[in-house]
């Protein structure tokens, strides 16, 4: 067993340190990805389930890495949470954002609402509200066409005093999603005290629909009670024309999925908002 065990600490430390060697790099190149601008934002429509209509979209942030092509969030997000890079990168994004639909509103496009996601993390400087504020002025975007993400454990943050800089951002008129909804720990009373405007039901409730009796049980509890307390719900990871069905039967406000449309690039958005019926 000593020798199994020696083996076993032997064959680990070298893979410890290239994770680390790994991390650094990662965060360097984040550094220098953000000097070079490399980073951009796809988006994905949300669709009213009653009328089809394109509705609002989700903002997701790509890494356009000159070596590696498309990096998807979730190999650097995390990086950039414990690094602290997260505000400058969100930052990025809401800067991206807000340009793009100034962009669009020069086309004559009519804007709808662009949700954008903010990680607990973002919270630590505490000028979120800041942040956005100013670049809806700078880019004469009304504030009510911006709604922000965040998950039920950012929203919990207490260190990061999460409440207070909630408050204020909903304070300027911009609506306050839950994200993933179902995945933590929140109750009725916090979403009431947080004062959220509505719910994402995350994916894996959605993928539970027409699989199992649960998922139906549990999306038609969200969206009573939601509805009760004046929230109106979105779901996420709609894949399928059987789980849309049943979330419009099931009374969900909002549909967003790949049964709907990929994330995509502001050009082709365009194409939809044009289309405006997507289902
Ligand atoms: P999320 O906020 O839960 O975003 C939804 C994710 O599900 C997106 O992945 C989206 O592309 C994907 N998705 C949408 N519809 C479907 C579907 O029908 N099926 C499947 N399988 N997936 C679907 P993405 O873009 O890779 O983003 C992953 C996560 O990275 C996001 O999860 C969010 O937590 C984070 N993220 C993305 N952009 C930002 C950002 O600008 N700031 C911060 N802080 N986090 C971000
Ligand atoms: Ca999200
Ligand atoms: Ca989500
Ligand atoms: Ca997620």
């Amino acid at each position: 067993v000593k020798t199994a065990g020696k083996g076993h600490h032997r064959f680990f430390q070298p893979a410890l340190f290239e994770t680390i060697r790994h991390r650094r790099e990662l965060e360097q190149s984040l550094v220098t990805a953000l000097e070079q601008d490399q980073f951009l934002v796809v988006y994905q429509p949300r669709v009213d389930t009653m009328s089809g209509l394109l509705c609002s979209m989700e903002a997701l942030v790509r890494w356009q890495h000159p070596q590696h092509g498309m990096v998807p969030p979730l190999e650097f997000i995390p990086v950039a949470e414990s690094s602290g890079l997260i505000s400058q990168l969100g930052e990025v994004v809401i800067e991206k954002v807000c340009q793009q639909m100034a962009r669009w509103k020069t086309y004559g496009l009519e804007l709808v609402p662009v949700s954008i996601n903010v990680s607990a993390r973002q919270f630590g400087r505490g000028d979120v509200h800041r942040v956005l504020a100013s670049a809806l002025a700078r880019h004469g975007i009304d504030a009510r066409l911006i709604e922000v993400e965040i998950t039920e454990s950012a929203m919990m943050d207490e260190q990061n005093r999460a409440v207070e800089q909630l408050a204020a951002i909903r304070a300027l008129g911009v609506r306050l999603l839950v994200d993933d909804f179902g995945t933590g720990y929140s109750s009725l009373s916090q979403l009431q005290k947080f004062a959220m405007d509505g719910l994402k039901i995350d994916r894996a409730f959605t993928m539970e629909l027409g699989r199992s009796e649960q998922g139906e049980v549990f999306v038609r509890a969200i969206v009573s009670m939601a509805h009760a307390l004046g929230m109106s719900v979105v779901a996420e990871g709609v894949e399928t024309r059987e789980q849309l069905d049943m979330l419009h039967a099931l009374h969900c406000n909002e549909v967003q999925g790949y049964f709907i449309s990929r994330p995509v690039l502001a050009e082709q958005m365009l194409e939809l908002m044009l289309k405006r019926f997507l289902i």
